[in-house]
C-alpha cells in the first residue's frame, strides 16, 4: 500500500445489503469497499489504517440514491429554496449519499401542444445551466437527468452526445402541465430514440387533458381555494395516464420509469397488465415494462391535510399527484407498502421540491398560484426503516433496494454505486436502529421552514455518513466536509443489470 493512501476500519457492525444482513468489519482503502467479513488482524493493511469505526449496535446501510429531487428549480419566478448546497447537505444527514435532480429544458412558447409546435433551447444549454447551479455546490455525488418538453429533430439529434458526452442517460417526460406536456406518440418516439444509445425515459404520469379540463371548470365557476388542488387532480388522472403508458410501453417492447406513483389503483394497473411488473425471482428485472417509483409522502400522508380550515397549512401539502384518500383501511398506504415488498415498486424517492412558508402564501386564495412541492430528501431512510420495516411492511434487503440497489441499476450508477460490496464507493450509512427522535423543523436541515413530517415519531437515526471513504457526518452529528465535496457522476447506460 502507497503512503499516500487511506484505510479506515469499521468494526462490529451489522451490514445490510440488498441480499443479506450479516456481522461483519468493512475495511475501506482509498475510498473504494476493500473487504467485507471477519479480518485477520495481522493482515499488512493493518498497519496503515488511519481510522477505526466501532459499530456495534449499528447497522450498516448503503449510502442512499435519491433519484427524484428538485434543488433551486425556477417555477413561476420564484425557486424551490433548497439550494444545490443546502438541499444535499441535508441529503446527507438523511443518509443520501447522491442525489439525481432534474434538469428541465425550456420551451420559447409556453402553451403549445404538441409539443411539436414549439421551439425549446438546446437540451446541452439546459445541461449547461443546471451545471452552473451544482458545481463547486454540492455536497453529496450527484447525477442529473434532463427533462425533454420539445420533441423535434433539433433535440434528438442531441441525444446522442448527451448521453455519451454528458454523461445524463435518462430523460423525463410530462403526461401533465400544458406548458411541458407531449403527446404519448412522442413519448414513444423519445424512448425508441433513447433505447437505441442505452438511456431511460421517466414520465410524470398524470392525464393532463382530464386535469386542465377540471382545473377550467373550477375557475369559471370561482371554485379557486387551494383545498380544490386535489379535487382538479383525482386518482382517475393517475391510473388514465398509466393505462396508456401500458399500451405504449407494450406496443414498443421498451421499459419505461413512472416517477412519484401515488395511489393503489395506478399501481393495480401494472400488476393486472401480465409482463408489464418484475420477474418472479428478482426485485428489478430487464424484463420490467413498467418501473415504478413511489415517495415517502404518499407511503405515510394522507389527503387529510387538505381539510385545514388554514389555507396555508393545506398548502404546505400541495403536490402533484396529491396525497391519497386513507379510507378505513387505509388502502392506498398499504398497497405501496405491499407493492415494494412485491418488487413492482422498485424506487422510494423523495420528489423533495421544497417551497418556504412565504412562497407557499403565493396561493394563499388561489389553487392556480401555489407552488407545488414539499420537502423531504432528509428523511427517506427514517421513514422507509420506522414505517416500512419496523411495522412490518418491509424487509431491510427490500428497504435497501428501494433506497439504493435499485436506483443505482435503473439509473446507470451500479456497482459504483448502491450496495455494499467489495470494489464498490465506500458510501455507508450508521444507523442507530433503536434511537427515538422526533421529525421536526426545529431539527431538521433543509432550507425550508416547515416540515411535512412535524412532529412525526420515528424510531432509528442515521448516526455516521461515509461519502466515498471519508466521513461526512460524524457521530455527532458534525458536518466533516466543505461544499463542492460532491462529485459529479457521468453515468453509464440506464437498466444495466
Ligand atoms: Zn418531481
Amino acid at each position: 500500500m502507497n503512503k499516500n493512501s487511506t484505510s479506515i476500519l469499521i468494526k462490529n457492525g451489522t451490514v445490510v445489503s440488498s441480499s443479506s444482513q450479516v456481522k461483519a468489519n468493512i475495511l475501506i482503502v482509498d475510498g473504494k469497499i476493500k473487504k467485507i467479513g471477519d479480518m485477520n488482524i495481522s493482515e499488512p493493511e493493518w498497519n496503515d489504517i488511519t481510522e477505526v469505526i466501532d459499530a456495534s449496535n449499528l447497522l450498516i446501510f448503503p449510502g442512499g440514491i435519491d433519484a427524484h429531487t428538485h434543488m433551486e428549480l425556477p417555477v413561476m419566478g420564484i425557486s424551490s429554496s433548497d439550494t444545490f448546497a443546502t438541499g444535499t447537505r441535508a441529503a446527507l444527514y438523511g443518509g443520501t449519499t447522491t442525489i439525481i435532480d432534474f434538469a428541465n429544458q425550456n420551451r420559447n412558447s409556453s402553451l403549445s401542444h404538441p409539443s411539436s409546435q414549439t421551439e425549446g433551447e438546446s437540451l446541452n444549454h439546459t445541461l449547461d445551466k443546471w451545471f452552473k447551479k451544482a458545481e463547486g455546490n454540492v455536497y453529496t455525488d450527484y447525477g442529473l437527468h434532463l427533462s425533454v418538453t420539445v420533441i423535434n429533430t433539433k433535440t434528438l439529434d442531441e441525444l446522442k452526445g448527451i448521453v455519451e458526452n454528458r454523461g445524463v442517460s435518462s430523460f423525463k417526460t410530462f403526461m401533465a402541465y400544458p406548458n411541458m406536456r407531449i403527446s404519448d406518440d412522442e413519448i414513444a418516439t423519445l424512448m425508441r430514440e433513447a433505447n437505441k444509445l442505452g438511456g431511460l425515459v421517466t414520465v410524470h404520469a398524470e392525464d393532463g387533458q382530464l386535469i386542465e379540463s377540471l382545473i377550467e371548470e373550477n375557475i369559471k365557476e370561482r371554485n379557486i381555494s387551494p383545498k380544490m388542488h386535489p379535487l382538479n387532480r383525482p386518482t382517475i388522472a393517475e391510473t388514465n395516464a398509466i393505462s396508456r403508458l401500458i399500451d405504449i410501453s407494450n406496443k414498443e417492447q421498451l421499459p419505461i420509469y413512472v416517477v412519484h406513483l401515488s395511489s393503489a389503483d395506478g399501481l393495480n394497473k401494472v400488476r393486472e397488465n401480465k409482463g408489464a411488473g418484475p420477474s418472479a425471482d428478482a426485485g428489478v428485472s430487464a424484463k420490467a415494462k413498467i418501473i415504478l417509483e413511489t415517495c415517502p409522502q404518499y407511503l405515510v400522508l394522507d389527503d387529510s391535510k387538505y381539510l385545514h380550515k388554514d389555507p396555508l397549512e393545506i398548502n404546505k401539502f400541495v403536490m402533484s399527484p396529491p396525497l391519497r384518500e386513507s379510507g378505513i383501511s387505509n388502502k392506498n398506504q398499504n398497497e405501496l407498502w405491499k407493492g415494494i415488498a412485491e418488487g413492482y415498486i422498485q424506487v422510494v424517492a423523495t420528489d423533495h421540491c421544497p417551497f418556504t412558508l412565504e412562497q407557499k402564501k403565493l396561493g394563499i386564495n388561489n389553487f392556480t398560484m401555489i407552488p407545488n412541492g414539499i420537502p423531504g430528501v432528509e428523511h427517506r431512510l427514517e421513514i422507509l426503516f420506522s414505517e416500512g420495516f419496523l411495522k412490518g411492511k418491509i424487509t431491510l434487503e427490500q428497504l435497501v433496494k428501494v433506497w439504493a440497489t435499485n436506483p443505482a441499476n435503473i439509473f446507470g450508477l451500479y456497482p459504483q454505486k448502491g450496495d455494499i460490496v467489495v470494489g464498490a464507493d465506500a458510501d455507508l450509512v450508521l444507523f442507530d436502529p433503536s434511537f427515538k427522535h422526533t421529525l421536526s423543523v426545529k431539527n431538521h436541515h433543509m432550507n425550508v421552514d416547515y416540515s411535512a413530517y412535524e412532529g412525526f415519531e420515528v424510531t432509528g437515526k442515521c448516526k455516521c455518513v461515509i461519502l466515498r471513504g471519508k466521513v461526512v457526518i460524524d457521530n455527532n452529528g458534525t458536518l466533516k466536509i466543505n461544499q463542492g465535496y460532491g462529485k459529479y457522476l457521468h453515468r453509464n447506460r440506464c437498466l444495466h443489470y
